[in-house]
């Protein structure tokens, strides 16, 4: 490897500084995880890394009454998977953050890192978006809110300035009418990153009709991808087996999947439209 100045701050104001003055040579690393092998790869070639580790302010769970989960961005997957907080007020989430690669993986891997790499086979951004989850980032402007569904915008492209960093992920509570599920399909190794993975968050009213839908595919296209036109067939509906398969069916036609090393198109089709009515089944049951 060649020669690269190694940055290690220890405040996040030390950091968005160092950022602003190094611009676009600078890479940050957090888990290392994806950074590592892309430099290996010779995929970049930064002369300057900026190691968040030392960053440990940025490494919590919390839980805000009225806002949800607060975790921060330096905070390891693992440790998310497995906290108590995030399992008791978000099942789901906790659910997700185990299904990302292998325990190895995840006790270096990094809740933001996973966010910031924007690799379209990764598993938590579709159920991030369909709890309309939200991230804060950090530069020397400030912070900023936004949500995760602007955070993703194309293959390995995020919506964040290069001198901003990744500072917290917020996920609203579940209400006591939500159900949700996310499956994810591997056609590979068991430990491999998704060929399709489906996020289901459903509201039901006690009358047993559906009052609101997010139904949201990932891995599939360069950004989570969310079809209004077949969420608005269970709207105010019982979901019956039939509206369901019309729901399912309508993802799999509107969505046009890429073809990669996990499937082909017309696999990814026939996949999307078994996982999504199965992560539906499976929400209406949780
Ligand atoms: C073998 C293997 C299997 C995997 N399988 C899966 C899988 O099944 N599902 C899945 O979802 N993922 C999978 N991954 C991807 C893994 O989740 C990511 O590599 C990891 O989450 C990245 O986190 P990190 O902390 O290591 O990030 P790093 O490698 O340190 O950084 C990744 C990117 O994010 C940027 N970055 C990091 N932190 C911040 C921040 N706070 N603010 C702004 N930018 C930041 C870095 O500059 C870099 O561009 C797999 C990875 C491996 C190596």
């Amino acid at each position: 490897m060649p020669n690269i100045e190694l940055l290690q701050p220890t405040s996040i104001e030390e950091a968005v500084s160092l950022l602003s003055q190094h611009g676009n040579d600078c890479k940050m690393i957090a888990g290392g995880t994806a950074v590592v092998i892309m430099l290996r790869n010779h995929l970049i070639a930064p002369s300057v890394l900026l190691s968040l580790g030392r960053l440990t302010s940025l490494s919590y769970i919390r839980h805000e009454p009225g806002v949800g989960l607060r975790i921060g961005a330096l905070t390891a997957i693992r440790e998310a998977e497995l906290s108590a907080l995030v399992r008791a007020k978000n099942p789901t989430l906790a659910h997700t953050f185990g299904e990302v690669a292998n325990v190895r993986v995840r006790n270096a891997a990094t809740v933001g890192g996973n966010l910031s790499e924007a690799d379209y086979a990764s598993d938590p951004p579709c159920v991030l978006v369909a709890m309309q989850a939200r991230v804060k980032a950090r530069s020397v402007r400030g912070d900023r809110e936004f949500p995760v569904a602007q955070l993703i915008r194309d293959f390995y492209e995020t919506a964040l300035e290069p001198d901003e960093i990744l500072t917290e992920l917020i996920v609203p509570d579940p209400t006591p009418s939500t159900r949700s599920a996310y499956l994810k399909y591997v056609s590979r190794s068991s430990e491999d990153r998704p060929c399709v993975g489906v996020a289901s968050v459903l509201e039901m009213g006690a009358d047993g009709v559906c009052n609101e839908l997010r139904v949201v595919v990932g891995a599939v296209a360069q950004t989570p991808q969310e079809i209004q036109s077949a969420e608005a067939l269970g709207k105010g509906q019982r979901l019956t087996d039939k509206t369901i398969e019309e729901i399912a069916a309508g993802y799999a036609s509107e969505i046009d999947p890429i073809s990669d090393m996990r499937g082909s198109e017309w696999y990814r089709k026939q996949v999307i439209r078994v996982l999504v009515r199965r992560a539906m089944q499976q929400a209406l049951s949780s």
